[in-house]
């Protein structure tokens, strides 16, 4: 190894790709995200379900910084993204899907797909990360942006020696889960124009969304977001099971005669109920490895919650804090 090997970002969601992009920005060279699934975005997803799309994780931006701002404006003039609703305080949504965009955005990285790192360990100038397949892949720095209980799984072996303190952080990061149903349906449903409902909702549901509606889907389909305790509560359920309790749940929205098909979404890791008040992680090991993703609140973050713009500020900052330790 020597001073060629990469920087290497471990998941491409948004705070991955926004870390590469900062660090690029600035002239650092050779950096490679790695990302286990078959595509960049994380929970920037979307799923074609016959001739229909669904976004299943996050639906929309709403913005409440100007660097995320000066962002969104960037990509509304491009014409990647558009307003959705709300007049006061603007959802934002892509006008072909989160996941377009989220590729959109890594078009110009170089990205390694269906890559899981499972073991980080030290070398001489940097570290050495082994994949599920146990290739190696040698690199002079590390962001790690995986959700927070998988990355202190990677940080926690021995050889890394990383400080107890910093696995307690990690530790104390709190993620629910979020299962969505998707359906795809024969008739159009009754929900509102802009096909999004949040309100008034029986128990359990969160959300559900009309993606004809959106506007990204030729066909009736619908994603229906559960709480994280009703999610919790109906682990043990096989999906079959889930997917007819979801059915029962909104029947008031979704007529079952019409459902022609239906695929549920289990997300381990949807939001983040206890979060850090820190952009990111710094190991403070010999080479530099951090830790940054939408669960690293900036302290100055009104919103008290996990969302795209907090993954945006969080994969900028330790992009912008990778690259001054490099130097
Ligand atoms: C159902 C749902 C609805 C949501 N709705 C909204 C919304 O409407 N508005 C909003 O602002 N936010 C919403 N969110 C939250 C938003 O999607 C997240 O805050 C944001 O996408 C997180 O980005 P991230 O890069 O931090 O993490 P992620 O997007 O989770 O990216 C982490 C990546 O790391 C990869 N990875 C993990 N471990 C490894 C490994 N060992 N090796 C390689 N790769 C690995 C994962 O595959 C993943 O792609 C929603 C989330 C969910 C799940």
């Amino acid at each position: 190894m020597s001073e060629q090997a990469p920087i290497v970002i471990i998941g491409a969601g948004l705070s991955g790709i926004m870390a590469a992009l900062t660090l690029k920005e600035k002239g650092c060279q050779n950096i490679i995200l790695v990302e286990k699934s078959r595509s960049v975005g994380g929970r920037m997803a979307t799923r074609r379900i016959e001739k229909g799309k669904v976004d299943h994780g996050a639906q929309f931006f709403t913005v409440r910084t100007k660097k995320f701002q000066a962002f969104v404006d960037e990509w509304l003039e491009k014409g990647s993204v558009k307003h959705w609703f709300g007049n006061d305080y603007q959802r934002y949504m892509s006008v072909d899907g989160m996941n377009a965009f989220a590729k959109k955005l890594a078009e110009d990285i170089s990205v390694r797909l269906q890559t899981r790192i499972t073991v980080i360990k030290k070398n001489a100038t940097g570290y050495t990360l082994t994949t599920g397949e146990g290739e190696t892949i040698d690199a002079r720095a590390v962001i790690v942006t995986a959700p927070a209980p998988q990355a202190k799984t990677l940080l926690e072996n021995n050889d890394l020696q990383v400080d107890a303190k910093v696995l307690q952080k990690l530790d104390a990061i709190v993620f629910q889960p979020c299962f969505v149903g998707l359906f795809h349906l024969q008739q159009p449903t009754n929900l509102p124009n802009n096909g999004h409902l949040d309100s008034e909702l029986p128990d359990g549901v969160l959300r559900i969304v009309d993606h004809e509606k959106k506007g990204i889907s030729e066909m009736p389909t619908i994603s229906v977001y559960m709480t994280g305790d009703w999610s919790k509560a109906h682990d043990d359920r096989s999906d079959e099971a889930i997917l007819e309790k979801i059915k029962q749940v909104t029947n008031a929205y979704l007529d079952v005669d019409s459902v022609i098909s239906s695929q549920l979404k289990k997300w381990r890791y949807a939001e983040a109920v206890q979060f850090l008040r820190e952009p990111f992680l710094n190991t403070n090991l010999e080479h530099p490895l951090l830790v940054a993703g939408d669960a690293f609140l900036h302290p100055q973050d009104i919103a008290n919650r996990t969302r795209l713009e907090s993954a945006f500020i969080s994969g900028v900052t330790v992009g912008e804090e990778l690259e001054i330790l490099l130097k």
